[in-house]
């Protein structure tokens, strides 16, 4: 049993707190904002994650979870600190790291003995080696600490299933006693834990995110020769898929990601290689790429309707992918403030993205379900596969629009089915006809 406390109990902190109390360990959960730590102690979980809220009441009730704002108190009776603060993008895509700055220098001051400081957080490389200098010009003198680097790779939707069944534990480390606590932390998983530098640690999570970013460009530009070309997108990804070396996860073409890692460790990592003086241009294509497959998703929209002027538009789906309440830097935003732009009125629908998205986007007009949205809607839009929007009645909804038109972001239904239905049916690098050709410099 370790005594834990985790400073930022959002989608990262709560969910690695929670889990490592349910392996035994004594979890404080900190947290600034004082909202979220009084709906905690009421049981009341302030994101929408699976499985969640079991593990949380679970843990409470045996009295090896607590929720708090009070940091400094928290330092004193805990051995183990995660930093799990957001990490949010600056302006230029640099990651702003005041959060950590904040919290690093505020644990340091209350530290009377010794402490491992986790760096949970994504953070760009060398992050660790700052947070160091800050704890050393910060602590009392002759407290010793050492720092580590344990980069989070769960997903939201999934996030608990992630954290108790990783396929490795990454863990960054300088010094043997470091090392130890997190090996006994993690131990009770039973699964890899691969021990490095502390560079090297937080490397490999801007470099994984970057390189599943760039998959999923790869197959969006992908999709645009399919479309040239009259091959099929689904078909061209299942060929490639099934060569061991590719694999067949993050191969979905669709409308672009979105998301609170994709997008900004994307930008943070080009910023932090031009800093070290790399420019990265494949991932400045990636982003490129990106940008031009929700502009050209727009393009597809207002070409099936001549135009967007006056025109009813149904969206399903608002968060950024399914099975999560996280609308950051949603895909949805951008294609919905695009068609508000170009005049159309929006109606849409999510399963339990529409209280965030209320306080985005407070002028459309947001529905109980897809039918509801359907009605009198001159094109329903699939922006994000939540699996209830798989099994809606087609014909159904087909009787409640103005006109038989999906344009479906996310390739979920049967190009022959939907043309059995009447549909026009207009999807992602299949033979559903749509814009072709838009290229680089048109964006
Ligand atoms: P989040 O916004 O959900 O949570 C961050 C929490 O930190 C918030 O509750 C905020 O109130 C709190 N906080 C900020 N400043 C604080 C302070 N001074 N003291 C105490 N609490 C403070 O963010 P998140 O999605 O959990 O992401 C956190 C980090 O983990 C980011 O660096 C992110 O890139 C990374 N990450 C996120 C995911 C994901 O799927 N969300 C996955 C892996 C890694």
């Amino acid at each position: 049993m370790k005594r834990v406390c985790i400073v930022g109990s959002g989608y990262v902190g709560l969910v690695t707190g929670s889990c490592l109390s349910d392996l035994g360990n004594k979890v404080i959960c900190v947290d600034n904002d004082k909202e979220k730590i009084a709906s905690l102690r009421q049981l009341k979980m302030p994101i929408y994650e699976p499985g969640l809220e079991e593990i949380v009441r679970r843990n409470t009730a045996r009295g090896r979870l607590e929720f708090t704002t009070d940091l400094k108190g928290s330092v004193g009776r805990s051995e183990i600190i995660f930093i799990a603060v957001g990490t949010p993008p600056k302006e230029n895509g640099e990651a702003d790291l005041s959060f950590v700055e904040s919290v690093s220098k505020e644990i340091a001051e209350s530290m009377k003995d010794y402490h491992l400081i986790v760096e949970k957080s994504t953070v760009p490389v060398q992050t660790g080696l700052r947070m160091k200098e800050t704890i050393q010009d910060n602590v009392n003198k002759g407290v010793e600490f050492d720092i580590a680097s344990n980069p989070e790779f769960l997903r939201e939707g999934s996030a608990v299933d992630d954290f108790m069944k990783p396929d490795r534990i990454v863990i960054g480390v300088e010094t043997e006693k470091a090392k130890q606590i997190l090996t006994e932390l993690y131990q009770p998983l039973e699964v890899p834990i691969i021990v490095t530098d502390i560079q090297s640690a937080e490397l490999i999570k801007h470099a994984s995110n970057s390189f599943l970013a760039t998959k999923i460009s790869f197959i969006n530009a992908l999709s645009i020769i399919c479309e040239l070309t009259g091959a099929d997108i689904k078909m061209v990804a299942k060929g490639m898929g099934m060569d061991k070396r590719i694999g067949h996860f993050f191969l979905d073409a669709g409308l672009g990601f979105g998301g609170f890692c994709f997008p900004k460790d994307l930008a943070a990592f080009i910023r932090i290689s031009e800093r070290l003086g790399y420019n990265f241009e494949l991932l400045k294509a990636v982003e490129k790429i990106n940008r031009m497959q929700k502009e050209r998703f727009i393009k597809k929209i207002e070409e099936v309707l001549w135009n967007l002027k006056g025109k009813t538009i149904g969206i399903l789906g608002l968060s950024f992918k399914p099975n999560t309440d996280d609308i950051r830097f949603a895909p949805s935003i951008d294609i919905i403030e695009g068609l508000l732009k170009g005049g159309a009125k929006i109606k849409a629908y999510d399963p339990y993205a529409m209280d965030k998205m209320s306080k985005v986007l407070p002028d459309i007009t947001y529905c109980k379900d897809a039918y509801e949205v359907a009605c009198a809607s001159d094109a329903l839009v699939i922006v994000t596969e939540w699996s209830e929007f798989k099994e809606i009645n087609l014909e159904k909804i087909k009787k409640l629009l103005n006109n038989p038109i999906i344009i479906d972001g996310r390739n979920i239904y049967d190009i022959d089915k939907m043309k059995e239905l009447g549909f026009k049916y207009i999807s992602i690098g299949r033979k559903t006809g749509g814009v072709t050709g838009a290229s680089f410099s048109d964006l």
